[in-house]
């Protein structure tokens, strides 16, 4: 996509810091880099987000996440590594060419805070069967 600042990347008219690179996905340092070594892993076939890649498009990419997290988890001695993928502005998703953000660990002030609000008070058993029916009767 000709204004995708990720595409424009995949196709190097504007700098990126590679890591790694193959015909179909391309893991490069992500600018803000929230701690040491955040990665960013793009498939190069644009797509906006999670409700428009093709399975086998995010099958591959995925395939080598664990690799990838791996790598980039002993390079730094880094504790542990949160996988995170924003989809649509609400969710936090600021360019709109899918990416996985990897982000190496190195303890609770290291620069990154995924925080999950505890609800569980607001729900009861049959709130969550009827969630569950919600999405069940749209398989
Ligand atoms: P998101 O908010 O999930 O859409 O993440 C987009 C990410 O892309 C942010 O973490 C930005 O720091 C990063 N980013 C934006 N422009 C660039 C760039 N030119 N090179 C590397 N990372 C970038
Ligand atoms: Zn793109």
């Amino acid at each position: 996509m000709s204004n995708c600042i990720f595409c424009k990347i995949i196709n190097g008219e504007i700098p990126s810091v590679k890591i790694y690179e193959d015909d179909r996905i391309l893991a490069f340092l992500d600018i803000s880099q929230a701690t040491k070594g955040h990665t960013l892993v793009i498939p190069k076939e644009h797509v906006d987000n999670i409700f428009e890649v093709k399975e086998e498009v995010i099958a591959y990419l995925f395939s080598k996440v664990p690799y990838l997290a791996k790598t980039i988890k002993d390079a730094f001695n880094a504790e542990g590594l949160n996988i995170l993928n924003n989809n649509g502005k609400v969710a936090g998703q600021s360019v709109f060419h899918f990416h996985v953000h990897l982000i190496p660990r190195y303890g609770s002030e290291d620069g990154y805070q995924p925080v999950l609000i505890n609800h569980m008070d607001d729900y009861t058993k049959e709130d969550l069967e009827k969630i569950a029916e919600q999405i069940k009767t749209k398989l």
